[in-house]
């Protein structure tokens, strides 16, 4: 995003206050903030929307593939690093599987794709993307296997195959899906691009070159064609970190619109995949393709996937309420806990393992976890309080005590006189939960 004085150069400088600011530069400040819209102004010229549009879209191309609600959107990143602000749009994961397959092989890659499947603190972790790959050199074969598993499976499509002709019948085929077509590289790039603009899909750009990679980029906008991905091929985990890092440095810091684009990486079989895996998956890997992808790497990929595109400034949180769980009844106990996801999720199953019938009751600390609530002063006596009279707990619970977790066990006697509840100081472990409310 420009900077205010950036903008301003590009305003009609009337200070007519029609955008709801008094002034060009007070305007333009809010633009520069994100606090405003061009449209804003109805007396920007052609020419200065145009310059500031240009000047103000995201360093790194925002490129959807698929179409409707399950449509994976990437790029459209703006930090070199998570900790700078956040990372905004998760490594996309696709599953490849190929034409040179029996159907019953194929449709047993699909069934394994979708499940990879897992629930973790409130969030859904699963596959994004089939990518379909013409290994048979038949264009017929791979028409037929596209459309086959196009009808039996949803998913959006990444489209494999280096024959412009295979490439067109199998997109023209399932085009309304929007699929990703891979790859365009200097040989095809022409008849790719055109196949590309005819069904109105993205595209990957393949090449090891960074600098031919940029011209490539260069030669397919000017076929028409916007919508880009980056392949830059590596083979090996060095070259896969070099380059990617290269492409976002260029992007992010440079502003250089030649590489400002998500990057693919194929991933192939093996420990050495799962290293590049994982390493694309914190370097600035857009979508990931996968050779194989056994569940024992799936899970540990996407919860890493999960902790990089989380907002490191806004913890997951939970809702604020009293929960049952083991179908607990008036004498089941009173417990409570902080509403930190992974806090939540943890001691949830922790009670659950145990099979004795509880209620839970969460206290809003703003998504901290118990100690570092307790320290920050959010969570206290009267919050706890305050929770339960919210969640009317001691009408479901009403046995007269409350559980408190074990590290705040100096609260003991403040809880007691604010909520009128016999305390009971709980294990300072979740994992000690089965046994303490087993004896
Ligand atoms: Fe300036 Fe446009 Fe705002 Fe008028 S409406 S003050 S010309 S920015």
């Amino acid at each position: 995003m420009p900077t205010a004085i950036e903008i301003f150069k590009h305003l009609p400088k009337k200070n007519c206050g029609d955008c709801k600011y008094p002034t060009c530069l007070a305007f333009a400040m809010q633009l520069a903030n994100n606090k405003a819209k061009l449209d804003d102004c109805p007396h920007l010229s052609e020419a200065g929307r145009n310059a500031l549009a240009r000047s103000s879209a995201p360093p790194i191309r925002l490129v959807k593939v698929g179409a409707g609600g399950d449509a994976v959107e990437m790029g459209d990143e703006t930090e070199l690093y998570r900790h700078d602000k956040r990372f905004f749009h998760p490594t996309a994961f696709a599953l490849r599987i190929s034409d040179d397959l029996s159907d019953r092989d194929a449709d047993a890659r699909v069934e394994h794709a979708r499940s990879l499947r897992y629930e973790r603190v409130g969030q859904t972790l699963k596959m994004d993307l089939l990518e379909l790959e013409c290994r048979s050199g038949s264009p017929e074969k791979f028409l037929r296997f596209v459309t086959r598993v196009a009808a039996a499976c949803d998913w959006p499509l990444v489209l494999r195959c280096s024959d412009p002709a295979a490439m067109s019948a199998a997109a023209e085929a399932v085009k309304e899906r929007r699929p990703l077509l891979h790859p365009a590289d200097g040989e095809d790039l022409e008849a790719m691009a055109g196949v590309a603009k005819a069904c109105g899909c993205p595209l990957v750009l393949a090449d090891a070159e960074l600098g031919k990679l940029a011209d490539l980029v260069e030669r397919t906008r000017k076929a028409g064609v916007e919508d880009l991905v980056l392949d830059p091929r590596p083979d090996n985990l060095k070259e896969l970190l070099e380059r990617c890092t290269i492409i976002r440095r260029s992007a992010i810091r440079k502003t250089f619109r030649g590489l400002g684009y998500p990057i693919y990486v194929s991933v192939p079989a093996g420990k050495d995949g799962m290293l590049m895996a994982s390493t694309a998956v914190m370097k600035y890997g857009s979508l990931l393709a996968f050779e194989e992808l056994p569940a024992s790497n799936a899970l540990p990929l996407m919860v890493l996937r999960q902790n990089i595109y989380t907002d490191p400034q806004v913890p997951i949180q939970v809702k604020p309420d009293l929960y049952p769980i083991n179908n607990p009844g008036p004498d089941s106990p009173l417990l409570f806990t902080t509403n930190f996801s992974l806090t939540y999720f943890t001691v949830m199953s922790d009670l659950e393992k145990s099979k004795v019938p509880v209620w839970l009751q969460v206290v809003d600390t703003e998504g901290l976890s118990v100690l570092t609530a307790y320290s920050a002063g959010k969570l206290t006596a009267e919050s706890v309080k305050a929770a339960l009279d919210a969640s009317g707990a001691k009408e479901s619970a009403r046995t007269g005590t409350l559980v408190i977790p074990g590290m705040v066990a100096r609260m003991s006697v403040k809880l007691k006189e604010a909520t009128g509840l016999e305390i009971i100081v709980g294990p300072k472990e979740s994992s000690a939960l089965p046994k303490f409310l087993r004896s």
